[in-house]
């Protein structure tokens, strides 16, 4: 299920920057970084975009550096993964009923994309939306993340104000999760704690059942 091109160019300057890194990093994916997971999800996890050592080297999102640290710890910890870490593309990682992307496939400068980028990168998250199941939910990683699923929907942002563990229901029925990004940053100054992004997810689990346990007779989470 890739809703992208993979050799898309419509942003000059992340293009540009992805080039420059071929020759030194030379190892290195250097592209537009696929979502990752299940193809029939019950929860899409939108990040913002790939890390320099992380997803752009790995190539799979949250994969290779901090950022994916607690992610998939947690999944893990729900039943969600089928390892506690996410190192490297080919490490067997499994996920069952979730599927992971980023509002920008390609990583920007300094890990800020700009208005325009995070604009044309839109039209495939709103794609990789429209191909998900009516029961899959959304879960939002930071602001940027918050509002370009919005943006893919045409909501106002007003209409829907990010806040840690806020839930929004969208145009389509489907509700809309924000959590905190797991950022290095936002770990270390514990604005996010494991528990606060364990908690969320766990909620989240109980609501959606994300991955069908108690249809398998694997536990209830009440
Ligand atoms: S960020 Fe998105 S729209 Fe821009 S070049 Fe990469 S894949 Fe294309």
């Amino acid at each position: 299920m890739t809703c992208f091109n993979p050799e898309c160019q419509r942003c000059p300057r992340l293009v540009d920057f992805l080039g420059s890194l071929r020759k030194p990093y030379h190892d290195y994916f250097c592209a537009p970084v696929p979502a990752f997971g299940d193809v029939m999800p019950k929860l899409l996890i939108v990040g913002l975009a790939p890390g320099m050592h992380g997803a752009n080297r790995t190539g799979r999102p949250f994969t290779g550096d901090f950022a994916g640290v607690l992610l998939y710890q947690t999944l893990y910890d729900l039943g969600l993964a089928s390892l506690p870490t996410s190192k490297h593309a080919d490490d067997g990682l499994q996920l069952f009923g979730v599927r992971i992307t980023n509002a920008v496939k390609c990583l920007p400068p300094k890990n800020k994309p700009i208005a325009a980028e995070i604009h044309a990168c839109n039209d495939y998250l709103q794609q990789e939306i429209t191909c998900l199941a009516n029961e899959c939910q959304l879960l939002a990683l930071g602001k940027i993340a918050h509002d370009a699923v919005l943006k893919s929907y045409g909501e106002r942002l007003s209409a829907h104000v990010f806040s840690h563990a806020a839930a929004h229901t969208m145009p389509d029925g489907r509700t809309l999760f924000d959590s905190y990004h797991c950022s290095r940053y936002n770990t270390q100054t514990r604005r996010l704690t494991p528990t606060m992004f364990y908690d969320l997810l766990a909620h989240i689990d109980c609501l959606v059942n994300i991955n069908n346990k108690s249809m398998l007779g694997l536990g209830d989470k009440s």
